[in-house]
């Protein structure tokens, strides 16, 4: 029986882990729940799965460390969104858990400090996000011979529109994901292609590659997840609904393989998969990721707390679409960079970042 913690169990992410965890109560049992505000849903899978420790937002970051570091638990779930999912993320990888990583920023903002913690605790990382699950599940361990990975994008719900008609772009429009039902601020990320920027950092922190072998193309079907290119000429993929329960399935229960509660995918009756490239032109979004990540330092850092800023305030109506990923690049192009070498030094460039982006705003 493989004990869990759940950050974030109120969220996308979290319901639909419990709902992985439901179909195997042999298997997993929920030991602590973490949630934001919404402490009605919170109730109510405290009453279901009767876990140990309940913890709201109000409860403060020390309750939250408590979770993520019970003796007891075998396997964190780190499924807060944004900068919040940092320290516990942090605190599970120095004590020695499977981190099964939902909250991408962590390795966006702190890759190196969180890979030092995972090294230091002996814990293991194991990705939810989509793309990286399914590296994940082509590489399984081996990165030997890897001409580059292919991490694909749906597009979003504006992959074919203008520049002209994106800057008119509203709110609900943006939230209008043609594939996935995620959370709102993921949502808008993939609606400017940040999120597959942040997901570039993510690989290269997970997978250990440098970024010229982290590529991106279009696929607006969304089944085949990602893809591995051998030097043999070999390009190996892994295909599947969109449906996040498929990757949570895999990371609670790897090297096994359980039963997920996603309908098969009938080759015979989906959409022919298509491919193109990213229009970098248009989305922005990406190169301003992929720099940040080869100039290394803070940047990465600076990236991800500028975008949530901008992110949340697009969704507050108070700047346009295109102002998003402006207001980021104009953060970066002002940001001095310093080392960064541990959680303390990643906590102060997020939070000068979003001071910075909240007086451009
Ligand atoms: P949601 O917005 O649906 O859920 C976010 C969760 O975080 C909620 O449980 C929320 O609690 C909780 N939360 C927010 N702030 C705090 C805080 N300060 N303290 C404690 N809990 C907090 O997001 P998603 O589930 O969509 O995404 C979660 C993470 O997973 C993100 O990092 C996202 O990038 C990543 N991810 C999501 C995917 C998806 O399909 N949804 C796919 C791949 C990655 P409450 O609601 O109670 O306030």
């Amino acid at each position: 029986m493989k004990k869990i913690a759940i950050l974030g169990s109120t969220g996308s992410i979290g319901c639909s882990a419990l709902d992985v965890i439901r179909s195997h109560p042999d298997r997993f049992k929920v030991e602590a729940l973490v949630a934001g505000s919404n402490t009605e849903l919170l109730a109510r899978q405290a009453a279901e799965f009767r876990p140990r420790l309940v913890v709201s937002k109000k409860d403060g970051e020390a309750a939250q460390i408590e979770a993520a570091t019970l003796p007891d638990v075998d396997i964190v779930l780190s499924a807060i969104v944004g900068a919040a999912g940092l320290k516990p993320t942090y605190a599970a990888l120095k004590a020695g858990k499977r981190v099964a990583l939902a909250n991408k920023e962590s390795l966006v903002a702190a890759g190196a400090v969180m890979t030092k913690a995972k090294r230091e605790g002996a814990a293991e990382l194991i990705p939810v996000d989509s793309e990286h699950s399914a590296i994940h599940q082509v590489l399984n361990g081996n990165l030997k011979e890897v001409v580059q990975i292919i991490l694909t994008a749906s597009g979003g719900p504006f992959r074919t529109w203008s520049k002209e008609k994106l800057e008119k772009a509203t709110k609900s429009e943006a939230l209008k994901h043609p594939n996935w039902k995620m959370g709102e601020k993921i949502t808008i990320d993939s609606a400017t292609l940040m999120n597959k920027g942040l997901e570039i950092i993510e690989a290269h922190w997970l997978f250990d590659l440098p970024p010229e072998k982290i590529t991106v193309k279009v696929h607006p079907q969304s089944i085949i997840h990602s893809l591995v290119e051998y030097v043999d000429g070999s390009v190996l993929a892994q295909m599947g609904l969109p449906d996040m329960k498929t990757p949570i399935a895999y990371a609670l229960a790897y090297p096994d393989r359980i039963s997920a509660p996603v309908p098969p995918l009938d080759l015979t009756k989906m959409a022919p998969l298509t491919f193109e490239e990213p229009d970098m032109e248009r989305f922005p979004a990406l190169s301003l990721a992929k720099t940040a990540l080869k100039k290394g330092k803070t940047y990465p850092a600076v990236l991800n707390g500028a975008n949530e800023i901008a992110v949340y305030a697009f969704l507050e109506e108070k700047i346009s679409f295109l102002d998003i990923v402006k207001t980021v690049e104009k953060v970066l192009e002002r940001h001095k960079p310093f080392e960064m070498n541990t959680l303390d030094d990643v906590l102060a460039a997020d939070s000068e970042a979003r001071r910075k982006a909240l007086e451009l705003l």
